[in-house]
């Protein structure tokens, strides 16, 4: 997958950059032609103005030339006296001729001899170049040939100068020669005109050096013109070069090919640039797509596991709170009326305390099946943790139509389940809200469906309750008893009774069972039918418990000082003996108040014992080392009974008064009660029979030599001091 993309974007940026630079080169190539044909049409303008200078210098000099040639003629016919008209001729001459400085006449002898203007400083100069060997072969040919010949160049004054020689001879005999001075800038100057009107400099050479420029170096110009120029026909010709001016070549020549080769790069490039770009982003969303669906499976992940329970895959408390929440604010408008059914398995615990907690799951996770035969599909049903459920009936129910179809879900639920080797049949409890009549949210509405099914888990398990007026009482006659337990111990208001246990051979007391009472503000004495199960679920029975056996521990001390015999025998609850501090607060009120390790018996039940298998077998360990007695309490009720009785060090059995009520009439308890006995015998365990009323239990019990008897028969729970009083 990444390696597609990462090839994908390689690629991608590869064509960016085979077009671009396509661009690019599109570009250059179209600023070539442009700069190119510019090229053409300055190299004819050139060529164009390069022939037009020709013209003009050819047919000036001609036309100075034959000037020349008609003064010539003149002076012949004049003869050699004419000085007067010579002069005059002379000063006509340099009027019409710009660059023309000075008019000299040179007789036979190759001498100055006449000059106009005449000037001392220059007869000199003039004398010298006459003296020049090359301009004495000029005088010569212009002699013998009879036409004018130009000098080479002078510098003179420091100005470049020509002198221009014409022979004047009578038809018979020579005279001598007419000769003018030029100055070659004035005079060319005259004949091209001013640069800047004409849009071209030009530059003259004649022997390779420069005689003539109106511009600047022209090192630095690659376009220009040139074209040789003979002005006589002998002479090496001059060269001219022509070259255009800085604003003449701006007007043909515009930056226009460098523009296009600029725009083109510039094209070019913020082409690629979006190009990349855009494929950058088509990648990046590509990303931010798979980087959000990749997001929004996590987010549904979460969601599914924050709304669903793993085990079973149904929703769960916080779905179905929230659920329910939602439906009662839309039913503020739409008044839509629905049921809540709150479930509870009835033993479900004693599954998972005896098969273990892998059966058990297997057991939930079958569930939804036996939900999903009763309950429609828009009913919704929910995991509220443990074994309790939530469905939520949508739309109006009668009383009648929910209690079939409970009635029919309980029925489901008895039918067996397999699960490994085993067959597990389940019953369980169902409390009824509606919504509105029983609650106005969710909270009242989860509580109050739960207040019922206390009720129906009140009423024997296996069947159902409506919440009603009755429970509602119940429900807040509940919350009322677990503020009042609160305050009863802060204030002190439980007290330990002691009912006395007997040697059945002897008769004699040997021992109490700690029994506890609430002495209420009201003047009361409550049983703890009436309040130690809310004392276990609000775990007040911990903070009670040890505050209890201290009190007991220093009593019964008194007690042990007459009869050193004397036991003590105290109930703890499976909460309690959960309780990771249970061992050392033990200890602790062992160690402060004195009282003997070996005088105290602890009374657990089969239920607590099997709660946490590990966690008992440590602590009845840990309580043996101390010395401390084990029974265990309400012997025969419990799921599992005898079998695991090996697995625990057990001193006492307390066969439970259930058994014992009934064993002078009913043959079952009593085969029971004699197992039971047997049993302890064989293992070496104390038996003793609770709740021993009258005398035919009494010798029913003497019978089958049970050791130890307790019960209404012997003596009731007494306050310490009647017992005290007793022994
Ligand atoms: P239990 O441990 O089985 O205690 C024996 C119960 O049977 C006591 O009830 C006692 O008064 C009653 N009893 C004794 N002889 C007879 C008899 O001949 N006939 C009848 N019908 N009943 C008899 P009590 O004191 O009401 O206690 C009830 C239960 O409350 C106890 O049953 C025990 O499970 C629990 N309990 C009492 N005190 C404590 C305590 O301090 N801690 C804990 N965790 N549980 C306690
Ligand atoms: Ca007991
Ligand atoms: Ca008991």
């Amino acid at each position: 997958m990444s390696e597609i993309n990462h090839l994908n974007s390689k690629s991608g940026k590869s064509t960016a950059l085979f077009l671009a630079l396509g661009l690019f080169l599109a570009a250059l190539a179209i600023a070539y032609y442009v700069h190119n044909s510019q090229d053409e049409v300055l190299k004819q303008i050139l060529k164009g103005q390069a022939e037009r200078t020709e013209t003009k210098l050819v047919k000036n000099t001609q036309h100075l030339l034959s000037d020349l040639d008609s003064l010539s003629k003149r002076w012949d016919s004049n003869g050699s006296d004419g000085n007067g008209q010579r002069l005059l001729d002379a000063q006509d001459f340099l009027k019409r001729t710009e660059g023309v400085q000075q008019v000299l006449r040179i007789d036979n002898e190759f001498q100055m001899v006449w000059s106009e203007p005449n000037l001392p400083s220059m007869t000199n100069q003039i004398d010298n170049i006459l003296n020049d060997n090359d301009i004495v072969l000029k005088l010569i040919k212009a002699r013998d040939n009879d036409r004018p010949e130009i000098s080479k160049t002078f510098d003179v004054s420091n100005q470049k100068t020509v002198f221009i020689f014409r022979s004047f001879n009578r038809d018979t005999s020579f005279l001598g020669f007419i000769a003018i001075k030029v100055d070659v800038e004035m005079f060319l100057n005259n004949i091209l005109g001013d640069p800047a009107n004409v849009d071209f400099y030009t530059k003259a050479y004649a022997n390779d050096e420069v005689v003539f420029a109106n511009g600047p170096d022209l090192t630095s110009y690659s376009n220009l013109e040139f074209f040789e120029l003979n002005l006589d026909e002998d002479a090496d010709g001059w060269l001219f070069k022509v070259y255009p001016t800085d604003s003449s070549l701006n007007l043909i020549i515009s930056p226009l090919p460098y523009f296009i080769a600029f725009a083109g790069s510039v094209i070019a490039f913020l082409f690629f640039l979006t190009l990349r770009s855009k494929q950058k982003a088509t990648k990046e969303s590509y990303k931010l797509a798979s980087e959000i669906s990749e997001r929004e499976k996590v987010q549904f992940e979460l969601e599914y596991l924050a709304n669903h329970d793993t085990l079973t895959h149904l929703p769960n408390r916080h779905y179905i709170t929230n659920y329910i929440e939602t439906r009662v604010k839309q039913s503020k408008s739409t008044k839509q009326k629905f049921t809540i059914l709150f479930i509870d398995l009835d033993h479900f615990k004693d599954i998972n305390d005896t098969l273990g907690h892998a059966v058990g799951d297997e057991m939930l996770k079958k569930l939804p099946i036996l939900f999903n035969r009763v309950f429609r599909h828009d009913d919704i049903i929910a995991r509220m943790g443990g074994d309790e459920f939530i469905v939520y009936l949508p739309g109006e129910m009668s009383i009648g139509h929910v209690e079939k179809l409970v009635e029919r879900f309980l029925k489901s639920l008895e039918y067996p389940i397999e699960i490994g080797e085993h067959l597990i049949r389940l019953t369980g409890s169902v409390g009824v809200a509606f919504y509105p009549d029983h609650g106005s949210d969710v909270n009242e509405l989860l509580s109050h469906a739960d207040a019922a099914l206390y009720r129906a888990k009140d009423k024997g398990r296996n069947t159902f309750a409506v919440y009603d007026s009755e429970i509602e009482q119940k429900a807040k006659d509940r919350v009322n008893l677990i503020a009042r337990l609160h305050s009863a111990y802060e204030n002190d208001e439980f007290e330990m009774y002691y009912q006395p246990r007997y040697q059945l051979s002897s008769s004699q007391i040997i021992g109490a069972e700690a029994l506890m009472r609430w002495n209420t503000p009201e003047g009361k004495v409550e049983l703890p039918n009436k309040f130690i199960n809310l004392l276990e679920e609000t775990s007040l029975i911990i903070p009670v418990t040890l505050k209890m056996l201290r009190r007991c521990c220093v009593q019964y001390s008194k007690l042990v000082e007459k009869q050193p015999d004397l036991f003590m025998s105290f109930n703890i609850s499976a909460k309690q003996l959960e309780h990771p501090d249970f061992l050392l607060s033990l200890q602790n009120i062992l160690d402060e108040t004195g009282f003997s390790a070996n005088r105290l018996e602890i009374e657990l039940t089969e239920q607590t014992l099997i709660q946490n298998v590990e966690n008992s077998r440590f602590i009845l360990d840990k309580l043996k080392e101390m010395g401390i007695a084990i029974a265990i309490d309400d012997f025969g009720t419990g799921y599992s009974s005898l079998s695991y009785l090996k697995n625990f060090q057990v001193d006492i059995l307390k066969i439970d008064k259930s058994f014992i009520q009934d064993i002078d009439s009913d043959k079952d308890d009593l085969e029971l009660v004699k197992t039971m006995i047997a049993m302890g015998k064989n293992l070496n365990i104390i038996t003793v029979a609770e709740g021993v009323e009258n005398e035919t239990q009494l010798n029913l019990l003497n019978d089958e030599s049970c050791e130890q008897v307790q019960g209404y028969y012997f003596k009731k729970a007494m306050r310490f001091y009647d017992f005290y009083q007793l022994v």
